[in-house]
């Protein structure tokens, strides 16, 4: 750090959009305006569900106009019933889409190295009303799901992916999208590929296509026929070019975020009681977080104290995610969200913390977050005195 660094001179914050020029989109809104076809498969959107299924490496993809609406309608789609067992670690979205679809989440401890479900767990929680399992790629590091499809396949349940953190990751070089009945990618503004809003399901079938294109339009068939209570879930063509354009923004930012990860890596491999998510040696991982665990006793303090200091120096990281989906007062009435069923993740929850990470950082902005870090460390103190 600085000598007498007194904080950032604007607040630094854990994301910030990527935004295309002005220019760029004032030209698409010509066109669109030209065209007087606002939303309903106009021909951005059919360009952007396009130029996605080859860039996720899906055999189909759906856009919508948000990413919860999306999954709203793939657990309509895969006629979901019962419970589905899922994740507490995770964005409120994921239960409460279970809530409004009339399932009953059922949440499952999860690993302490991804983060994300438990395979090993999620035997013991199915009962003759599970339908479906729910797992999140969380922060965009792939689930185990081998495992995952082969104990769907023995019980005959679906598998629906939470894969909003996950745009263009592969595994095995294969696109995270081909994984489950269905993967839903988010497009909210805070993701880093966006449409502002928006969203998408990919899925293999193609008879699951045609059935989420009728749903997220009302059900409706034709002029003459609706099918069955659908909803609006359209994206429309402003979205829609933003994304396009968005989209040619991504290779440079995933570059440049990969090497402030790189540069966080460097910073923090030393510091005791620093632990970080780092994805597996098979992964092409998207570069979207940055996820540290702060080990409270090995550390010298606590998560919520490094928080605190960090914002004094007008640093705000973000303590995704807690509180567990869990412990939220709709939810921790449920037998499977009482906290001693989940011990990692409740642990987990109350580590982590995502550091700032986007393209407007420079490696210099990385290296003084993690010295205001490396300050709190209570083995630096014993150091010094
Ligand atoms: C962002 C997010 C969603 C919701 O997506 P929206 O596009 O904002 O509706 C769902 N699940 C997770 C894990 C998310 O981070």
């Amino acid at each position: 750090m600085p000598k007498r660094f007194r904080g950032f001179p604007s607040p630094v914050y854990v994301t910030r959009p990527l935004l295309p020029s002005l220019d760029k989109v004032q030209a698409e809104l010509q066109e669109i305006w030209g065209s007087k076809w606002l939303t309903n498969n106009g021909l951005q959107h059919n360009k952007l569900e396009g130029k996605l299924t080859e860039f996720l490496q899906v055999p189909f993809l759906s856009l919508f106009n948000n990413g919860t609406t999306a999954l709203l309608t793939a657990c309509q789609g895969l006629g979901l019933t019962g419970e589905v067992i899922t994740t507490p670690f995770t964005f409120a979205a994921t239960p409460h889409v279970l809530s409004w679809q009339k399932l009953r989440p059922v949440f499952c401890d999860i690993d302490s190295e991804t983060l994300n479900i438990n395979p090993a767990m999620i035997e013991a929680l199915i009962t003759p009303e599970t339908s479906a399992i729910m797992p999140v790629h969380v922060f965009g590091m792939p689930c185990d799901v081998k495992t995952i499809q082969a104990i769907a396949d023995y019980y005959n349940l679906k598998v629906i992916y939470d894969a909003a953190h996950a745009f263009g990751v592969r595994i095995d070089g294969v696109g995270i999208g081909n994984f489950g009945d269905a993967s839903m990618f988010s497009f909210h503004a805070t993701k880093l590929f966006h449409t502002v809003e928006g969203g998408a399901l990919t899925c293999p079938k193609e008879s699951l296509k045609v059935q989420l294109d009728l749903l997220k339009n009302f059900g409706i068939q034709s002029e003459d026929e609706v099918l069955f209570p659908g909803i609006n879930g359209k994206m429309n063509e402003i979205q829609a070019a933003v994304g396009l354009l968005v989209l040619e923004l991504l290779a440079e930012a995933w570059a440049k975020r990969s090497g402030l990860i790189q540069a966080y890596r460097e910073c923090l491999n030393d510091m005791e009681g620093i632990t970080y998510c780092k994805p597996a040696e098979n992964v092409e991982y998207n570069h979207q977080y940055f996820v540290i665990r702060i080990n409270e006793q090995r550390f010298g303090c606590s998560r919520d104290h490094v928080y605190q200091q960090l914002k004094e120096y007008n640093v705000f990281a973000r303590k995704y995610f807690y509180p567990l989906c869990s412990n939220y007062s709709c939810y921790s009435a449920l037998p499977s969200a009482s906290p001693d069923r989940l011990p990692v993740a409740g642990q987990v929850a109350d580590e982590v913390l995502s550091l700032p990470l986007h393209g407007e950082l420079a490696r210099e902005d990385i290296v003084i977050i993690c010295d205001i870090i490396r300050s709190q460390s209570r083995a630096k103190l014993i150091i010094n005195a």
